[in-house]
């Protein structure tokens, strides 16, 4: 079967890395589930050769993938606070006020719409999973059930919805049409209205080995390179960009119409391509090399398990994130080699990891049981989870990182 680009619509014919097969990351199953049949898909990532977009082909429909969607972005405090400060440099770099419209595509359960909301400034989210966005109404944040696209855009244009400042966060890997997607922001954005979006830098995932960030849900991988190339083609500017901590390296990106004169281009967006380039990213060649290294990377971390599991050494999981069962599956680590793990959302607790089959507890479980080690799946809140896990050191406890190596903290 060929698959063609979604963004040039060429043939993909190179491969970026092969992760075998693996069910949906965030299809959590109950104790009556584990008796069914799991579907399982092909987790092949392949990069065009026209355009260098890395991107992973749709085998389920999105609305299968997101209609029930776990994730409650209010359950992360350094999240809530990422979002409290996003809101805070906006209004004082663009002067939003309450004559202004905030919109957000993708806005969860409205963990970054409440801050806008707090300063009286107008603000509509945009939210395809019904649970999620029930959770934002609840909290009076005026919420569209719906997949953002071209269509959608174009009715909210009919009745005079634009918006002045356009957020995507997160949202634009998961998209399957990223030309329909990218089209539709231009159509609700005014003629001098600012979008900006987040989303994981491709040249951190490469750099730091970040495969186990590579699942269904996120159909594409970009490069400021290539995103720059998108937005262009749809009349979009990007004008700056920002290198964030968040996900293990992201960007973010500021756009505007590219008739909008009303803003100079900052400096960071011409450093950023040439440091794209002379990484390699305009070469096929990086992305080539990267399927051995996560090969390298598997054997590593197996190597590292069977040598605590040979000295007798009992392991558990911190966190159940996508990007833990993306690893798990990919390496073949089962109950064999990690316990349990533990999650802080309820909605993930007493249920099982998908593929693994590993039980997903509450934190407490770890105080009960004491293991001698404690992997963090998500090792982007490592800090976070230190600090608030420090009690293992109390029965000489250690915690570890997978990614990008194997790391042990005494
Ligand atoms: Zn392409």
């Amino acid at each position: 079967m060929i698959h063609q680009c979604r963004f040039c619509n060429k043939s993909l014919k190179y491969t970026f890395v092969d992760l075998g097969v693996s069910p949906l990351a965030n299809s959590y199953l109950n104790e009556e589930q584990l008796q069914h049949m799991e579907p399982f898909y092909p987790l092949r990532v392949y990069v065009c050769e026209h355009c260098y977009l890395v991107q992973l082909p749709v085998f389920q429909s999105s609305a299968e993938i997101f209609s029930d969607y776990a994730y409650f972005s209010s359950y992360s405090d350094s999240w809530l606070q990422h979002a409290k400060n996003y809101t805070d440099s906006m209004i004082e770099r663009f002067g939003f006020g309450s004559d202004s419209q905030v919109i957000e595509i993708a806005s969860n359960d409205g963990y970054l719409l409440q801050y806008f909301k707090e300063k009286k400034i107008p603000v509509l989210g945009i939210e395809p999973a019904e649970n999620v966005a029930q959770a934002a109404k609840e909290v009076e944040i005026p919420t569209i059930v719906k997949f953002f696209g071209f269509q959608i855009a174009t009715e909210l244009a009919t009745e005079k919805k634009h918006a002045d400042l356009l957020i995507g966060n997160n949202v634009l890997a998961h998209v399957p049409d990223v030309n329909d997607f990218v089209k539709g922001m231009k159509v609700i954005l005014k003629p001098q209205g600012v979008i900006t979006m987040e989303f994981p830098h491709l040249s951190r995932l490469v750099a730091e080995n970040q495969f186990d960030t590579i699942y269904h849900e996120h159909f594409s991988y970009f490069s400021f390179t290539t995103v720059k190339q998108i937005f262009g083609h749809h009349g979009l500017e990007i004008f700056d960009v920002e290198e964030l901590p968040t996900h293990g390296g992201s960007l973010r990106i500021y756009a505007h119409h590219e008739e909008d004169r009303s803003r100079m281009r900052s400096e960071h967006v011409k450093d950023l391509l040439e440091r794209e380039e002379a990484d390699g990213f305009q070469d096929l060649e990086l992305y080539l090399a990267f399927d051995e290294k996560v090969k390298k990377t598997k054997r590593s971390i197996l190597d590292f398990m069977n040598r605590l599991k040979n000295e007798g050494k009992s392991i558990v999981g911190y966190g159940a994130p996508a990007k833990g069962n993306t690893l798990l599956i990919y390496c073949g680590i089962r109950q064999d080699y990690i316990d349990f793990t533990v999650d802080l959302s309820p909605h993930k607790q007493d249920h099982f990891l998908p593929g693994t089959h590993i039980p997903i507890h509450h934190p407490d479980k770890i105080k009960e049981t004491r293991p001698d080690y404690v992997v963090i799946l998500p090792w982007n809140l490592k800090a976070e989870i230190m600090q608030q896990m420090a009690h293992i050191r109390e029965w000489n406890g250690h915690f570890v990182t997978l990614i990008p190596e194997v790391r042990v903290y005494p």
